[in-house]
């Protein structure tokens, strides 16, 4: 039976690597898969998915206003879709997910969404994500540690000095923030490892007395 499965992660904890690795064994097997990601992240260009170890595959972009129901069923038409594979997820709508639903319970095609569960405040990401978390029957942490080894859980934004920002907008677009995956006592205490201080610019001594 065909299923609506949620594969999260929290950041840098190569989820695109797997759902490459995922498309690639469908692939290989004869399969047709139907790839989609957002349309807002265009870090790798658009329509494109890509992981940090360097694999790649073109990608449909999704748009807010896009029916992801229609799209498929368009193709599945013609030729028989074996899975349905969503990159950054949490950056779709609600009504995205309950089209996924109607995929799965309709065409009968196994919809795989992969994304971040977690935002920077420690809350779920976006709406689509509590509508994931509510529909999807099968739903799979994709594990990273804390820089202390313990199961990081928490996504952590810091600025260009190394201190924790926890303010402002959850996608901040052209900013100077960077990320790291962190356990919560670490989110709390805003800490990002003595390996990620080590690779911020030297600090100016502004302070001297
Ligand atoms: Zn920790």
């Amino acid at each position: 039976m065909a299923k609506l499965h949620f594969h999260f992660s929290v950041m840098n904890a190569g989820k695109t690597t797997q759902l490459l690795q995922v498309r690639y064994n469908y692939i290989e097997n004869g399969g047709l898969v139907m790839l989609f990601t957002s349309a807002l992240d265009d870090r790798a260009g658009a329509g494109k998915v890509s992981s940090r170890i360097g694999l790649s595959a073109d990608a449909i972009p999704l748009r807010h206003s896009d029916d992801l129901a229609a799209m498929v069923r368009e193709v599945h038409a013609k030729t028989p879709v074996t899975v349905v594979l969503i990159d950054e997820v949490q950056f779709m709508t609600p009504e995205h997910i309950w089209q996924a639903a109607r995929i799965v319970d309709e065409l009968h095609i196994p919809v795989m969404a992969y994304g971040l569960k977690n935002n920077v405040f420690g809350e779920l990401f976006s709406p689509a994500i509590s509508t994931l978390l509510a529909l999807a029957e099968d739903i799979k942490e994709i594990k990273q540690l804390c820089h202390c080894g313990r199961k990081a859980t928490m996504i952590l934004r810091y600025d260009p000095d190394g201190t924790a920002v926890k303010t402002g907008q959850v996608v901040e677009i052209g900013g100077e923030s960077r990320y790291i995956s962190v356990c919560r006592p670490h989110w709390v205490s805003g800490d990002i490892g003595a390996a990620r201080r080590a690779t911020l610019p030297a600090k100016i001594a502004c302070d001297a007395a």
